[in-house]
Protein backbone atom coordinates (compact mmCIF):
# COMPACT_ATOMS: atom_id res chain seq x y z
CA UNK A 1 0.00 0.00 0.00
CA UNK A 2 0.99 3.55 -0.79
CA UNK A 3 -0.02 5.77 1.88
CA UNK A 4 0.69 9.32 1.34
CA UNK A 5 -1.69 11.16 4.08
CA UNK A 6 0.92 14.44 4.25
CA UNK A 7 1.59 16.72 2.12
CA UNK A 8 5.22 18.12 1.39
CA UNK A 9 5.96 21.44 2.00
CA UNK A 10 8.85 23.32 2.51
CA UNK A 11 11.57 20.15 3.00
CA UNK A 12 9.11 18.21 4.61
CA UNK A 13 5.83 16.01 5.19
CA UNK A 14 3.31 17.55 6.58
CA UNK A 15 0.33 16.62 8.10
CA UNK A 16 -2.86 18.25 6.39
CA UNK A 17 -4.99 20.12 7.78
CA UNK A 18 -8.09 18.16 6.82
CA UNK A 19 -8.99 14.12 7.63
CA UNK A 20 -10.52 13.50 4.12
CA UNK A 21 -8.34 11.14 2.02
CA UNK A 22 -8.90 9.93 -2.14
CA UNK A 23 -8.38 6.33 -2.43
CA UNK A 24 -6.19 5.49 -5.70
CA UNK A 25 -7.20 2.17 -7.58
CA UNK A 26 -5.03 0.01 -10.00
CA UNK A 27 -7.08 -0.14 -12.68
CA UNK A 28 -5.81 -3.08 -14.31
CA UNK A 29 -6.90 -5.19 -10.65
CA UNK A 30 -9.65 -2.82 -9.58
CA UNK A 31 -8.01 -3.18 -6.12
CA UNK A 32 -7.12 -0.26 -3.67
CA UNK A 33 -3.69 0.67 -3.65
CA UNK A 34 -3.28 3.30 -1.75
CA UNK A 35 -4.58 6.67 -0.39
CA UNK A 36 -3.66 10.37 -0.46
CA UNK A 37 -4.62 13.40 1.53
CA UNK A 38 -7.53 15.39 0.06
CA UNK A 39 -5.86 18.85 0.74
CA UNK A 40 -7.10 22.04 1.84
CA UNK A 41 -7.02 25.49 1.22
CA UNK A 42 -5.08 26.11 4.23
CA UNK A 43 -2.50 23.30 3.32
CA UNK A 44 -2.17 25.00 -0.14
CA UNK A 45 -1.60 28.18 1.07
CA UNK A 46 1.30 27.12 3.74
CA UNK A 47 2.64 25.32 0.29
CA UNK A 48 2.18 28.64 -1.92
CA UNK A 49 4.23 30.41 1.03
CA UNK A 50 6.62 28.45 1.40
CA UNK A 51 7.90 28.45 -2.23
CA UNK A 52 7.36 32.25 -2.19
CA UNK A 53 9.79 32.08 0.93
CA UNK A 54 12.31 30.25 -1.17
CA UNK A 55 11.73 32.00 -4.40
CA UNK A 56 14.51 35.24 -3.90
CA UNK A 57 17.27 32.62 -2.99
CA UNK A 58 16.84 30.16 -5.79
CA UNK A 59 15.87 32.85 -8.48
CA UNK A 60 19.44 34.27 -8.00
CA UNK A 61 21.54 31.26 -7.98
CA UNK A 62 23.39 30.89 -11.50
CA UNK A 63 22.88 28.80 -14.22
CA UNK A 64 25.21 26.78 -13.70
CA UNK A 65 24.10 26.03 -10.30
CA UNK A 66 20.77 25.39 -11.83
CA UNK A 67 22.44 22.93 -14.60
CA UNK A 68 24.49 21.18 -11.64
CA UNK A 69 21.03 20.50 -10.05
CA UNK A 70 19.14 19.34 -12.71
CA UNK A 71 21.94 16.81 -13.80
CA UNK A 72 21.62 15.71 -10.14
CA UNK A 73 18.84 14.95 -10.19
CA UNK A 74 18.43 13.25 -13.65
CA UNK A 75 21.13 10.83 -11.62
CA UNK A 76 18.79 10.17 -8.83
CA UNK A 77 16.09 9.61 -10.91
CA UNK A 78 17.79 7.51 -12.99
CA UNK A 79 19.08 5.37 -9.63
CA UNK A 80 14.88 4.84 -8.64
CA UNK A 81 14.19 3.59 -12.54
CA UNK A 82 12.82 0.00 -10.87
CA UNK A 83 10.72 2.21 -8.25
CA UNK A 84 8.95 4.52 -11.20
CA UNK A 85 8.69 1.71 -13.33
CA UNK A 86 6.54 -0.09 -10.65
CA UNK A 87 4.64 2.65 -9.16
CA UNK A 88 3.46 4.16 -12.70
CA UNK A 89 2.32 0.11 -13.54
CA UNK A 90 0.43 0.19 -10.26
CA UNK A 91 -1.37 3.23 -10.57
CA UNK A 92 -2.03 3.77 -14.05
CA UNK A 93 -2.36 0.30 -15.53
CA UNK A 94 0.70 0.96 -18.12
CA UNK A 95 1.79 -2.26 -19.71
CA UNK A 96 5.74 -2.91 -18.13
CA UNK A 97 7.39 -2.15 -21.78
CA UNK A 98 5.62 0.78 -22.16
CA UNK A 99 6.82 2.14 -19.22
CA UNK A 100 9.92 1.57 -19.27
CA UNK A 101 10.83 2.73 -22.73
CA UNK A 102 8.28 5.43 -22.70
CA UNK A 103 6.95 6.71 -19.16
CA UNK A 104 10.19 6.13 -17.34
CA UNK A 105 12.25 7.51 -19.83
CA UNK A 106 10.70 10.80 -21.07
CA UNK A 107 10.47 11.83 -17.61
CA UNK A 108 14.63 11.43 -17.50
CA UNK A 109 14.98 13.36 -20.71
CA UNK A 110 13.31 16.10 -19.54
CA UNK A 111 15.79 16.70 -16.77
CA UNK A 112 18.63 16.11 -18.81
CA UNK A 113 17.87 18.35 -21.92
CA UNK A 114 17.36 21.26 -19.30
CA UNK A 115 20.58 20.98 -17.88
CA UNK A 116 22.18 20.85 -21.21
CA UNK A 117 20.09 23.45 -22.62
CA UNK A 118 20.34 25.64 -19.49
CA UNK A 119 24.20 25.79 -19.75
CA UNK A 120 23.82 27.72 -22.94
CA UNK A 121 20.79 29.82 -22.04
CA UNK A 122 21.15 33.38 -22.58
CA UNK A 123 19.26 35.08 -19.89
CA UNK A 124 20.76 38.94 -20.91
CA UNK A 125 20.89 40.44 -24.17
CA UNK A 126 21.93 43.58 -25.49
CA UNK A 127 20.31 45.03 -28.15
CA UNK A 128 20.57 48.77 -30.17
CA UNK A 129 20.05 51.30 -26.46
CA UNK A 130 18.68 48.33 -24.01
CA UNK A 131 20.10 45.53 -22.27
CA UNK A 132 17.43 42.44 -21.69
CA UNK A 133 17.30 40.40 -18.32
CA UNK A 134 15.01 37.54 -18.16
CA UNK A 135 14.02 36.87 -14.32
CA UNK A 136 12.43 33.86 -12.88
CA UNK A 137 8.86 34.42 -13.18
CA UNK A 138 7.82 33.84 -9.64
CA UNK A 139 5.84 31.10 -8.08
CA UNK A 140 4.44 28.32 -10.76
CA UNK A 141 1.59 26.06 -10.04
CA UNK A 142 1.89 23.29 -11.53
CA UNK A 143 -1.39 20.85 -12.28
CA UNK A 144 -0.94 17.53 -14.31
CA UNK A 145 -3.30 14.86 -15.50
CA UNK A 146 -2.83 11.11 -14.86
CA UNK A 147 -1.53 9.71 -18.54
CA UNK A 148 2.05 10.18 -18.28
CA UNK A 149 2.70 10.70 -14.74
CA UNK A 150 6.24 11.62 -14.26
CA UNK A 151 6.52 13.37 -18.29
CA UNK A 152 3.89 16.07 -17.30
CA UNK A 153 5.10 17.11 -13.95
CA UNK A 154 8.84 16.74 -15.24
CA UNK A 155 9.04 18.57 -18.20
CA UNK A 156 7.34 21.72 -16.19
CA UNK A 157 9.47 20.84 -13.21
CA UNK A 158 12.79 20.90 -15.58
CA UNK A 159 11.39 24.22 -17.02
CA UNK A 160 10.93 25.94 -13.50
CA UNK A 161 14.39 24.48 -11.93
CA UNK A 162 16.31 25.28 -14.77
CA UNK A 163 14.59 29.17 -15.04
CA UNK A 164 14.70 29.86 -11.02
CA UNK A 165 11.33 29.75 -10.70
CA UNK A 166 10.01 27.40 -7.93
CA UNK A 167 6.65 25.52 -7.42
CA UNK A 168 3.46 23.83 -5.96
CA UNK A 169 2.58 20.48 -7.63
CA UNK A 170 -0.95 19.11 -7.93
CA UNK A 171 -0.41 15.83 -9.62
CA UNK A 172 -3.64 13.83 -10.61
CA UNK A 173 -5.77 12.24 -7.69
CA UNK A 174 -5.86 8.65 -9.96
CA UNK A 175 -1.88 9.17 -10.45
CA UNK A 176 0.01 10.83 -7.43
CA UNK A 177 2.23 8.42 -6.30
CA UNK A 178 4.65 8.79 -9.20
CA UNK A 179 5.46 12.53 -7.80
CA UNK A 180 5.86 11.33 -4.41
CA UNK A 181 9.17 9.43 -5.82
CA UNK A 182 9.69 13.05 -7.40
CA UNK A 183 9.75 14.36 -4.34
CA UNK A 184 11.88 11.94 -2.86
CA UNK A 185 14.64 12.35 -6.15
CA UNK A 186 14.81 16.04 -5.04
CA UNK A 187 15.56 15.78 -1.68
CA UNK A 188 18.14 12.68 -2.58
CA UNK A 189 19.34 15.79 -5.86
CA UNK A 190 19.85 18.86 -2.97
CA UNK A 191 16.94 20.93 -4.20
CA UNK A 192 16.61 23.61 -1.88
CA UNK A 193 13.97 23.46 0.77
CA UNK A 194 10.65 25.02 -0.39
CA UNK A 195 11.42 25.04 -4.12
CA UNK A 196 9.69 22.13 -4.81
CA UNK A 197 6.26 21.77 -2.59
CA UNK A 198 3.53 19.04 -3.11
CA UNK A 199 -0.22 19.40 -2.33
CA UNK A 200 -2.26 16.60 -3.70
CA UNK A 201 -6.22 16.88 -3.66
CA UNK A 202 -9.27 18.03 -5.70
CA UNK A 203 -9.36 19.83 -9.03
CA UNK A 204 -12.05 21.71 -7.43
CA UNK A 205 -10.63 22.79 -4.46
CA UNK A 206 -6.54 22.55 -4.54
CA UNK A 207 -6.75 22.83 -8.57
CA UNK A 208 -9.08 26.01 -8.29
CA UNK A 209 -7.03 27.06 -5.64
CA UNK A 210 -3.85 27.10 -7.52
CA UNK A 211 -5.54 29.11 -10.48
CA UNK A 212 -7.31 31.65 -8.19
CA UNK A 213 -4.13 32.08 -5.72
CA UNK A 214 -2.64 35.70 -5.74
CA UNK A 215 0.33 35.05 -4.82
CA UNK A 216 1.10 32.46 -7.62
CA UNK A 217 2.53 34.21 -10.47
CA UNK A 218 2.20 31.36 -13.43
CA UNK A 219 0.07 28.21 -13.42
CA UNK A 220 1.58 25.62 -15.67
CA UNK A 221 -1.35 23.13 -16.54
CA UNK A 222 -1.86 19.88 -18.28
CA UNK A 223 -5.33 18.26 -18.97
CA UNK A 224 -8.29 19.24 -20.50
CA UNK A 225 -10.28 21.81 -22.53
CA UNK A 226 -13.04 22.30 -19.77
CA UNK A 227 -10.70 23.04 -17.26
CA UNK A 228 -8.24 24.87 -19.18
CA UNK A 229 -11.06 27.30 -19.41
CA UNK A 230 -11.80 27.50 -16.02
CA UNK A 231 -8.56 27.82 -15.20
CA UNK A 232 -8.00 31.01 -17.29
CA UNK A 233 -11.29 32.40 -15.95
CA UNK A 234 -10.37 32.07 -12.64
CA UNK A 235 -6.38 33.31 -13.62
CA UNK A 236 -7.62 36.17 -15.31
CA UNK A 237 -9.02 37.59 -11.85
CA UNK A 238 -5.32 38.52 -10.92
CA UNK A 239 -3.83 38.96 -14.44
CA UNK A 240 -1.90 35.93 -13.86
CA UNK A 241 -0.06 34.66 -16.51
CA UNK A 242 -0.75 30.44 -18.00
CA UNK A 243 0.33 27.96 -20.21
CA UNK A 244 -2.01 25.31 -21.33
CA UNK A 245 -1.35 21.84 -22.95
CA UNK A 246 -4.65 20.48 -23.68
CA UNK A 247 -6.20 17.83 -26.37
CA UNK A 248 -6.08 16.98 -29.41
CA UNK A 249 -7.72 14.88 -32.79
CA UNK A 250 -4.82 14.13 -34.17
CA UNK A 251 -4.35 12.85 -38.07
CA UNK A 252 -2.32 10.37 -39.80
CA UNK A 253 -2.06 11.64 -43.57
CA UNK A 254 -1.46 8.39 -45.38
CA UNK A 255 0.33 9.68 -48.44
CA UNK A 256 -0.57 7.39 -51.47
CA UNK A 257 2.43 6.08 -52.30
CA UNK A 258 3.18 5.24 -48.67
CA UNK A 259 3.66 1.59 -47.86
CA UNK A 260 0.10 0.63 -46.31
CA UNK A 261 1.38 -2.34 -43.71
CA UNK A 262 3.74 0.19 -42.40
CA UNK A 263 0.61 2.57 -42.57
CA UNK A 264 -1.20 0.54 -41.02
CA UNK A 265 0.93 -0.28 -37.99
CA UNK A 266 1.67 3.33 -37.48
CA UNK A 267 -2.38 3.77 -37.27
CA UNK A 268 -2.79 0.75 -35.05
CA UNK A 269 0.30 2.53 -32.83
CA UNK A 270 -1.20 5.57 -31.89
CA UNK A 271 -4.61 3.73 -30.49
CA UNK A 272 -3.02 1.03 -28.41
CA UNK A 273 -0.30 3.38 -26.98
CA UNK A 274 -1.03 4.22 -23.23
CA UNK A 275 -4.46 2.83 -24.47
CA UNK A 276 -5.01 6.02 -26.37
CA UNK A 277 -4.53 8.05 -23.46
CA UNK A 278 -2.27 10.17 -25.06
CA UNK A 279 -2.78 13.76 -25.98
CA UNK A 280 -1.10 13.82 -29.69
CA UNK A 281 -2.40 10.36 -30.48
CA UNK A 282 -3.34 10.22 -34.59
CA UNK A 283 -6.79 8.49 -34.25
CA UNK A 284 -8.17 10.12 -37.42
CA UNK A 285 -6.53 7.97 -40.10
CA UNK A 286 -6.71 9.95 -43.71
CA UNK A 287 -6.16 7.20 -46.33
CA UNK A 288 -6.52 7.97 -50.10
CA UNK A 289 -9.71 6.09 -51.55
CA UNK A 290 -7.73 4.13 -54.22
CA UNK A 291 -6.28 2.59 -51.12
CA UNK A 292 -8.78 2.17 -48.19
CA UNK A 293 -9.38 -1.86 -48.78
CA UNK A 294 -5.73 -2.56 -48.61
CA UNK A 295 -5.47 -0.07 -45.27
CA UNK A 296 -8.43 -1.80 -43.74
CA UNK A 297 -7.18 -5.37 -44.78
CA UNK A 298 -3.66 -4.76 -43.23
CA UNK A 299 -5.47 -3.41 -39.94
CA UNK A 300 -6.94 -6.25 -39.66
CA UNK A 301 -4.10 -8.24 -40.11
CA UNK A 302 -2.14 -6.28 -38.01
CA UNK A 303 -4.07 -5.55 -35.09
CA UNK A 304 -3.39 -9.06 -33.00
CA UNK A 305 0.23 -8.18 -32.61
CA UNK A 306 -1.10 -5.47 -30.28
CA UNK A 307 -2.46 -7.39 -27.91
CA UNK A 308 -4.28 -5.91 -25.15
CA UNK A 309 -3.95 -7.79 -21.47
CA UNK A 310 -2.11 -7.39 -17.63
CA UNK A 311 0.36 -4.66 -17.37
CA UNK A 312 2.75 -7.01 -15.86
CA UNK A 313 3.45 -8.87 -19.38
CA UNK A 314 6.09 -8.05 -21.14
CA UNK A 315 4.37 -8.21 -24.44
CA UNK A 316 1.27 -6.96 -23.30
CA UNK A 317 1.02 -3.52 -25.52
CA UNK A 318 -2.44 -2.14 -24.22
CA UNK A 319 -3.51 -1.70 -20.68
CA UNK A 320 -6.71 -0.97 -19.13
CA UNK A 321 -8.16 2.64 -19.35
CA UNK A 322 -7.08 4.98 -15.78
CA UNK A 323 -10.49 4.56 -14.67
CA UNK A 324 -14.17 3.34 -14.65
CA UNK A 325 -15.34 6.57 -15.16
CA UNK A 326 -12.86 7.24 -18.15
CA UNK A 327 -13.82 3.20 -19.74
CA UNK A 328 -17.68 4.20 -19.43
CA UNK A 329 -16.35 7.63 -21.40
CA UNK A 330 -14.52 5.56 -24.42
CA UNK A 331 -17.58 2.79 -24.54
CA UNK A 332 -19.85 6.16 -25.05
CA UNK A 333 -17.50 6.94 -27.78
CA UNK A 334 -17.40 3.67 -29.68
CA UNK A 335 -21.47 3.02 -28.64
CA UNK A 336 -21.86 6.95 -30.79
CA UNK A 337 -19.61 5.60 -33.81
CA UNK A 338 -21.91 1.93 -33.91
CA UNK A 339 -24.71 4.15 -34.04
CA UNK A 340 -23.56 6.87 -36.75
CA UNK A 341 -23.39 5.18 -40.41
CA UNK A 342 -19.26 4.41 -40.43
CA UNK A 343 -18.60 0.71 -40.35
CA UNK A 344 -17.26 -1.18 -37.41
CA UNK A 345 -13.57 -2.72 -38.61
CA UNK A 346 -12.53 -4.45 -35.41
CA UNK A 347 -13.34 -3.85 -31.26
CA UNK A 348 -16.71 -2.47 -30.41
CA UNK A 349 -18.34 -2.05 -27.05
CA UNK A 350 -17.89 -4.36 -23.55
CA UNK A 351 -14.11 -5.71 -22.26
CA UNK A 352 -12.42 -7.97 -24.73
CA UNK A 353 -12.76 -11.62 -23.39
CA UNK A 354 -11.10 -13.01 -20.07
CA UNK A 355 -10.05 -9.50 -19.01
CA UNK A 356 -13.26 -8.80 -17.38
CA UNK A 357 -11.41 -7.90 -14.20
CA UNK A 358 -9.83 -4.52 -14.65
CA UNK A 359 -10.99 -1.63 -16.85
CA UNK A 360 -10.07 -2.72 -20.49
CA UNK A 361 -11.22 -1.75 -23.92
CA UNK A 362 -11.05 -3.73 -26.94
CA UNK A 363 -9.04 -2.02 -29.63
CA UNK A 364 -11.53 -0.46 -31.80
CA UNK A 365 -11.37 1.08 -35.70
CA UNK A 366 -14.30 2.42 -37.72
CA UNK A 367 -14.19 3.30 -41.34
CA UNK A 368 -16.56 4.69 -43.70
CA UNK A 369 -15.89 7.86 -41.04
CA UNK A 370 -17.31 11.38 -41.97
CA UNK A 371 -14.49 13.98 -41.40
CA UNK A 372 -17.93 15.89 -39.38
CA UNK A 373 -19.04 13.04 -37.42
CA UNK A 374 -18.63 12.83 -33.76
CA UNK A 375 -16.14 10.07 -33.51
CA UNK A 376 -13.57 12.32 -35.75
CA UNK A 377 -13.99 15.60 -34.17
CA UNK A 378 -14.41 15.12 -30.32
CA UNK A 379 -10.99 13.77 -28.19
CA UNK A 380 -12.08 10.40 -26.92
CA UNK A 381 -9.09 9.36 -24.90
CA UNK A 382 -9.16 5.46 -25.62
CA UNK A 383 -8.17 3.12 -28.13
CA UNK A 384 -10.66 4.00 -30.83
CA UNK A 385 -9.67 5.22 -35.05
CA UNK A 386 -11.49 6.73 -37.64
CA UNK A 387 -10.32 5.90 -41.02
CA UNK A 388 -11.66 8.81 -43.59
CA UNK A 389 -11.15 8.73 -47.24
CA UNK A 390 -9.93 11.55 -49.35
CA UNK A 391 -9.63 12.30 -52.85
CA UNK A 392 -6.63 14.16 -53.33
CA UNK A 393 -4.19 15.86 -51.44
CA UNK A 394 -5.32 19.26 -50.90
CA UNK A 395 -8.77 17.29 -49.29
CA UNK A 396 -6.63 15.35 -46.99
CA UNK A 397 -5.00 18.22 -45.65
CA UNK A 398 -7.96 20.22 -45.15
CA UNK A 399 -9.72 17.16 -43.07
CA UNK A 400 -6.78 17.28 -40.93
CA UNK A 401 -7.10 20.66 -40.22
CA UNK A 402 -10.79 20.40 -39.54
CA UNK A 403 -11.03 20.19 -35.81
CA UNK A 404 -10.78 22.47 -33.09
CA UNK A 405 -7.43 20.92 -31.95
CA UNK A 406 -3.93 21.33 -33.26
CA UNK A 407 -1.89 19.47 -31.12
CA UNK A 408 0.03 17.15 -33.45
CA UNK A 409 -0.44 15.95 -37.03
CA UNK A 410 1.13 12.58 -38.75
CA UNK A 411 2.54 12.21 -42.17
CA UNK A 412 3.26 8.20 -43.58
CA UNK A 413 4.82 8.21 -47.38
CA UNK A 414 7.24 8.04 -49.82
CA UNK A 415 7.31 11.46 -52.04
CA UNK A 416 9.48 13.99 -50.39
CA UNK A 417 7.62 17.20 -52.19
CA UNK A 418 4.24 15.63 -50.57
CA UNK A 419 5.49 15.02 -47.56
CA UNK A 420 6.80 17.97 -46.91
CA UNK A 421 3.46 20.30 -48.38
CA UNK A 422 1.64 18.09 -46.32
CA UNK A 423 4.10 18.31 -42.91
CA UNK A 424 4.10 21.93 -43.72
CA UNK A 425 0.47 22.71 -44.43
CA UNK A 426 -0.52 21.02 -41.00
CA UNK A 427 -2.12 23.46 -38.31
CA UNK A 428 -0.51 21.69 -35.50
CA UNK A 429 2.44 21.83 -32.65
CA UNK A 430 4.34 18.99 -33.58
CA UNK A 431 4.37 17.09 -36.99
CA UNK A 432 5.83 13.61 -36.97
CA UNK A 433 6.96 12.59 -40.61
CA UNK A 434 7.35 8.50 -41.00
CA UNK A 435 7.51 7.67 -37.33
CA UNK A 436 10.65 10.24 -36.55
CA UNK A 437 11.94 10.05 -32.84
CA UNK A 438 10.74 12.81 -30.45
CA UNK A 439 13.46 15.62 -30.27
CA UNK A 440 13.37 16.93 -26.51
CA UNK A 441 15.25 20.38 -27.30
CA UNK A 442 11.79 21.28 -29.60
CA UNK A 443 8.94 23.17 -28.23
CA UNK A 444 5.77 21.06 -27.40
CA UNK A 445 2.18 22.78 -27.78
CA UNK A 446 -0.58 22.72 -29.81
CA UNK A 447 -2.91 24.88 -32.09
CA UNK A 448 -6.28 26.28 -31.73
CA UNK A 449 -7.98 24.70 -28.59
CA UNK A 450 -5.09 22.22 -28.32
CA UNK A 451 -3.54 25.06 -25.79
CA UNK A 452 -1.47 28.33 -24.99
CA UNK A 453 1.91 28.68 -24.36
CA UNK A 454 5.14 25.52 -25.18
CA UNK A 455 6.75 22.83 -22.92
CA UNK A 456 10.02 20.86 -23.36
CA UNK A 457 13.54 21.99 -24.38
CA UNK A 458 14.20 26.71 -24.27
CA UNK A 459 10.96 27.14 -24.92
CA UNK A 460 9.62 25.23 -21.70
CA UNK A 461 12.22 27.27 -20.09
CA UNK A 462 10.96 30.82 -21.59
CA UNK A 463 7.74 30.06 -19.89
CA UNK A 464 9.15 30.54 -16.77
CA UNK A 465 10.85 33.71 -17.38
CA UNK A 466 9.95 37.04 -17.55
CA UNK A 467 11.63 39.63 -19.90
CA UNK A 468 12.87 42.73 -18.52
CA UNK A 469 13.60 45.70 -20.49
CA UNK A 470 16.57 48.41 -18.97
CA UNK A 471 17.15 51.67 -20.96
CA UNK A 472 19.67 53.86 -20.09
CA UNK A 473 21.73 51.62 -18.06
CA UNK A 474 25.03 53.06 -16.74
P1 LIG B 1 -8.42 16.95 -16.35
O1 LIG B 1 -8.50 18.28 -17.00
O2 LIG B 1 -9.65 16.32 -15.86
O3 LIG B 1 -7.44 17.02 -15.07
C1 LIG B 1 -6.13 17.49 -15.17
C2 LIG B 1 -5.70 18.03 -13.83
O4 LIG B 1 -6.50 19.17 -13.52
C3 LIG B 1 -5.88 17.06 -12.67
O5 LIG B 1 -4.81 17.20 -11.76
C4 LIG B 1 -7.18 17.53 -12.05
O6 LIG B 1 -7.30 17.19 -10.68
C5 LIG B 1 -7.06 19.03 -12.23
N1 LIG B 1 -8.33 19.77 -12.18
C6 LIG B 1 -9.60 19.29 -12.31
N2 LIG B 1 -10.49 20.30 -12.18
C7 LIG B 1 -9.77 21.43 -11.98
C8 LIG B 1 -10.11 22.80 -11.79
N3 LIG B 1 -11.38 23.23 -11.79
N4 LIG B 1 -9.11 23.70 -11.65
C9 LIG B 1 -7.82 23.31 -11.70
N5 LIG B 1 -7.43 22.03 -11.84
C10 LIG B 1 -8.40 21.09 -11.99
O7 LIG B 1 -7.64 16.00 -17.38
P2 LIG B 1 -7.26 14.48 -17.19
O8 LIG B 1 -8.49 13.66 -17.35
O9 LIG B 1 -6.42 14.29 -15.98
O10 LIG B 1 -6.30 14.26 -18.47
C11 LIG B 1 -6.80 14.05 -19.74
C12 LIG B 1 -6.79 15.33 -20.55
O11 LIG B 1 -5.49 15.91 -20.53
C13 LIG B 1 -7.07 15.07 -22.02
O12 LIG B 1 -7.93 16.06 -22.52
C14 LIG B 1 -5.70 15.18 -22.66
O13 LIG B 1 -5.71 15.50 -24.02
C15 LIG B 1 -5.07 16.23 -21.85
N6 LIG B 1 -3.61 16.14 -21.96
C16 LIG B 1 -2.94 17.10 -22.68
C17 LIG B 1 -1.56 16.99 -22.84
C18 LIG B 1 -0.76 18.01 -23.59
O14 LIG B 1 0.44 18.07 -23.40
N7 LIG B 1 -1.36 18.81 -24.45
C19 LIG B 1 -0.89 15.94 -22.27
C20 LIG B 1 -1.60 14.98 -21.56
C21 LIG B 1 -2.97 15.11 -21.40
Amino acid sequence: MYNYIQHYINGQWVDSTGNETIDVINPATEEKIGEISSGTKEDLDKAVQAARDAFPAFSQTTKEERADLLDRIADEYEKRKDQFIEVIMAELGSPVTFTTNVQYQMGLNHFRTAAKLVRDFDFTENRENSFIQKDAIGVAGLITPWNFPTNQASTKLASAFAAGSTVVLKPSTETPFAAVLLKEVFEAAGVPKGVFNLVNGTGSTIGNGISSHPDIDFVSFTGSGGVGTKIMENAAQDIKKVSLELGGKSPIVVLDDADVDYAAKTAISHIAGNTGQVCTAGTRALVPKSMHDDFIQAIKKYLPEYPVGDPKDESTFTGPQVSEDQWNTVQDYIQKGIDSEATLVAGGTGKPEGLETGYYSKLTVFTNVKPEDTIAQEEIFGPVLSVITYNDLDEAIEIANGTIYGLAGYVVGNDPDALTKTAKSLRSGRIVVNNEQADFTAPFGGFDQSGIGREWGDYGIEEFLEPKTIVGLP
